[in-house]
């Protein structure tokens, strides 16, 4: 009997990027593939981070959307306390037209890297793409398997609840959340978990989304407001929570906003970064986005302990973005900068002393 051995026609070539510590280009030619996986920083850990599949116009744009999602995930790990490196990987593709066989090769490469980065599900991945992948890998996180942690979202929503109250402690002198008015923009696998927490505590809702569908059947279930997308910013609420796209928060909009807080799951809000000092001058409090949505970060982070994952550890550990966030507020405070500047200040602290770096390597206990 003759077997017929297909050629590994997988390359991963390291590129040279200056302020990142490795990025290294994917390519497979035998299923179409191409992608890049980014390493920011390396200083606490090895990088962990999502997959995120989308048809970039071109090589550039992948890789500047690469970076800057890197960047954002070294910030986040570092100020949450979870201290793994930052990294991120892009799959240059529509997500409509995945295959196995990509699904496969992106696996090999991560393999090849031999751990240093982590992956796990993001923006045009699924569980079960990840699930896929850990046939050729173990070094990924986040998946449907009863020793791993399954979906972030309902984590990140809880973290995100807690961020508000802190928000709302700073502001009102107290943390309920009971009459206070939330508006949500986007009412996906986050917003809604959020929408539940608020309601049976006693807030009063706003919802948008552009699928609109969406937004009214839950307002209608949570006795909420429904208004069209372009309509959210200008909504007389307490709170703004962010919970769709990116750069959300720029000139046009803060000058529309009509609240005392922004605090919301959505990764990159603002638009630049001295969108942070405009929400300052407006009087409006701002929880800094890398710090307020990193419960799902600390939630797949905890299948990576020797004791492997548990729930309420995790929301123990996400419970704690509540004093993280009031040390932010007070810190901003006392330098008199905007909350975002004083995260990262925060963070690069954290960074350049290393402090909470990792000694002991991580356990898959999804492949153990
Ligand atoms: P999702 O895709 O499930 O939900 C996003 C929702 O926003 C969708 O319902 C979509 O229709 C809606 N939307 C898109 N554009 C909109 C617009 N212009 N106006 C109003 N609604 C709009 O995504 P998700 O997992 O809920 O994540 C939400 C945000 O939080 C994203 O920015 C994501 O990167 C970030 N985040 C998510 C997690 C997580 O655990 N899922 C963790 C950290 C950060």
């Amino acid at each position: 009997m003759t077997f017929l051995l297909q050629e590994d026609t997988l390359q991963v070539e390291e590129l040279s990027c200056p302020g990142f510590a490795k990025t290294y280009k994917i390519e497979d030619t035998r299923v179409g593939l191409h992608g890049i996986i980014c390493l920011h920083n390396l200083a606490l850990g090895s990088a962990l981070g999502g997959i995120r599949m989308y048809p970039y116009s071109d090589f550039e744009s992948a890789l500047n959307d690469v970076q800057r999602l890197a960047i954002g995930m070294t910030y986040k790990s570092a100020v949450s306390g979870c201290a793994w490196g930052g990294g991120k990987s892009v799959i240059i593709a529509d997500p409509k037209q995945k295959t196995e066989d990509l699904l496969f090769s992106f696996g090999r490469a991560i393999e090849r890297l031999q751990g240093v980065y982590i992956g796990a599900e993001d923006v045009g991945t699924t569980p079960a793409d990840i699930l896929k992948m850990r046939q050729e890998t173990r070094y990924l996180v986040g998946l449907p398997h009863e020793k791993s942690s399954g979906n972030p979202s309902g984590f990140t929503a809880w973290g995100v609840y807690r961020g508000i109250q802190a928000a709302l402690q700073e502001v009102f002198g107290s943390s309920s959340v009971h009459g206070k008015v939330v508006a949500i923009q986007g009412v996906g696998s986050v917003g809604a978990f959020l929408a539940d927490y608020l309601f049976w505590n006693g807030a009063r809702l706003i919802f948008t989304d552009v699928a609109k569908d969406r937004a009214m059947d839950l307002a209608k279930r949570y006795g909420a407001k429904y208004c069209d997308p372009e309509d959210i910013y200008a909504q007389e609420c307490d709170v703004f929570a962010p919970c769709a796209l990116g750069a959300c928060i720029n000139e046009k909009t803060i000058s529309q906003l009509r609240c005392k807080i922004v605090a919301g799951a959505a990764n990159n809000q603002l638009l630049v970064e001295e969108d942070g000092a405009r929400l300052r001058q407006k009087g409006i409090l701002y929880a800094p986005d890398f710090v307020i949505n990193a419960g799902g970060l600390i939630n797949v982070t905890e299948e990576l302990t020797r004791e492997g994952y548990c729930p309420t550890r995790s929301r123990g550990r996400i419970d704690g973005l509540y004093e993280q966030l009031q040390k932010i507020f007070a810190l901003a405070k006392e330098k008199g900068t905007s909350t975002h500047e004083a995260a990262k200040a925060l963070g690069d602290v954290i960074l350049a002393e290393k402090i909470g770096a990792r000694t002991e390597a991580p356990y898959f206990h999804h492949s153990l």
